[in-house]
């Protein structure tokens, strides 16, 4: 069985959620929020099939939250956070700082302090979209609220930052970019196997996938990772599936 482990469902449609969430092969799918109508969504989808597990956050490769989304946001967290399997996707804007270097960089790490106080509040974990040299920025306030449960999603870093995280108990996961991305693959090489869980980052178009094939760009990413590990296909399944698990007290 197989758990993908971050996935933007709602920004598929209808059909193409039921043809993804209708698959016997795919045993669960943490659905990671970008804003507070997409998490409105996956409530009402959630309702619809159990195997939706869902996750609160704002993406921070975007404009900041006004003040009433934000507080629409975390009312709804401390009111709801039963139904929430983490908070995510949270993280620091990489990307749009590349493209605008005079960002308001610290305006983005107070949002994430707050969405990490409130993951530690309800006991919830992290996923997170950290890459970089954002990862010292995030470790360094991890540290800080001596967060526990935290996952680097398709994490990508330079070696020495690689090296501080693979310090700490927390998991990274693997997109299919890993079959042509040094970058992803220096990752699976580096971390155990016991860190790492998979995932699509869909509808992310991947080169060479169909974006509503969940379970083939799994497959492929665990593939990749058993020829890395020079292991067995089936270990990969069962050691992801199990992280993924226990990372997000799956039932
Ligand atoms: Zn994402």
């Amino acid at each position: 069985m197989l758990i993908d482990s971050h996935l933007h469902l709602v920004q598929y449609n209808d059909q193409q959620i039921t043809q993804i969430i209708s698959n016997p092969n795919i045993a669960g799918v943490i659905a990671v929020s970008t804003d507070f109508q997409s998490l409105l969504r996956l409530e009402q989808l959630q309702q619809q099939f159990p195997k939706i597990h869902i996750c609160a956050g704002f993406h921070p490769e975007q404009p900041l939250p006004t003040q009433v989304e934000k507080a629409q946001l975390f009312n709804w967290i401390a009111k709801n956070h039963a139904k929430l399997t983490a908070i995510g996707e949270v993280g620091l804007p990489h990307y749009l700082k590349r493209e605008n270097p005079n960002l308001d960089y610290q305006a983005y790490i107070d949002l994430l302090e707050e969405f990490m106080l409130i993951s530690k509040r309800f006991d919830l974990p992290l996923n997170l979209h950290i890459v970089y040299d954002d990862t010292q920025i995030a470790l360094d306030l991890l540290t800080k609220h001596q967060i526990q449960k935290a996952h680097f999603h398709w994490f990508k870093a330079s070696d020495e930052m690689l090296q501080k995280v693979l310090a700490t108990n927390y998991l990274v996961s693997i997109t299919s970019d890993i079959l042509v991305n040094p970058k992803t693959q220096r990752v699976a090489e580096l971390f155990p196997l016991e860190r790492i869980m998979i995932e699509t980052d869909g509808p992310w178009q991947h080169d060479g996938f169909d974006i509503c094939d969940i379970e083939g760009q799994l497959n492929a990413v665990i593939g990749k990772i058993a020829e890395i590990k020079k292991t067995s296909i089936q270990q990969v399944i069962f050691q992801t599936d199990l992280n993924a698990q226990q990372l997000y007290l799956l039932k």
